[in-house]
């Protein structure tokens, strides 16, 4: 089954999923971080998903699906968080359609005001390994690598100001209907998601335990 963890791009997601499956042993599947390593890895996916990527839009529903069903197959774990899908109401039809192994059990909404969302990405780094995010002010990388894996820290291309904003407008444009959809089935839980890291991850800890 699974609990989607949504909300507008530097929310703290990717965060909150890492806590999650580390104190709570869930799986985790994040599209953006999939759509990585395929450009990292140079497959016919990657290809035709950097330019999109690196613009701040949103990949084809059709190369979303073959990503998101291929990583699903390979996570044995009971309860699985989705970090980055759905992104538009049509992703959110498809994911009822997929039967038992996917089906939503709550979708946890982590609200964060646009005003501190371009500060907070414009200044984030990520690991270019695993994925974990630093912030230049706030959580510095220490000689500019990876705690966790020792791997060269990065900006993501799409984190520059300008890529930023388009992905907010798209956020608001194509993602947050999807908070309307779920409200309706009764599976949408909307949680704070300014304060520390601990905080935020109480307030959603809270809300599945
Ligand atoms: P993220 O790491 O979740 O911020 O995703 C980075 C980028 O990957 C997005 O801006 C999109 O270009 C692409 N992407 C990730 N997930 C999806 C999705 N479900 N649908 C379409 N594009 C996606």
């Amino acid at each position: 089954m699974v609990v989607i963890l949504t909300g507008p791009p530097g929310a703290g997601k990717g965060t909150q999923a890492e806590l999650l499956v580390d104190r709570l042993g869930f799986g985790k599947l994040s599209t953006g971080d999939a759509l990585r390593r395929q450009i990292a890895q140079k497959t016919e996916i990657g290809r035709k998903a950097e330019g999109i990527m690196a613009a701040g839009n949103l990949v084809s529903d059709e190369l979303l699906l073959e990503v998101l069903k291929a990583e699903f197959d390979k996570i044995e774990k009971d309860v699985i968080l989705l970090d980055g899908y759905p992104r538009n109401l049509a992703q959110a039809q498809t994911l009822d359609g997929l039967g038992e192994r996917y089906k939503v059990q709550a979708v946890v909404h982590i609200d964060v005001a646009s005003g501190e969302l371009v500060e907070r990405l414009v200044d984030r780094r990520i690991c270019s390994n695993c994925g974990v995010s630093y912030h230049l002010k706030f959580d510095p990388p220490a000689d500019g690598v990876c705690r966790k894996c020792g791997s060269e820290v990065v900006q993501r291309p799409d984190d520059s100001q300008e890529k930023v904003i388009n992905r907010l407008k798209v956020y608001e444009d194509a993602t947050k209907p999807i908070l309307d959809y779920y409200e309706g089935k009764g599976l949408y839980r909307r949680i704070d998601g300014v304060g520390t890291t601990e905080e935020v991850y109480k307030r959603i800890s809270g809300i599945l335990s």
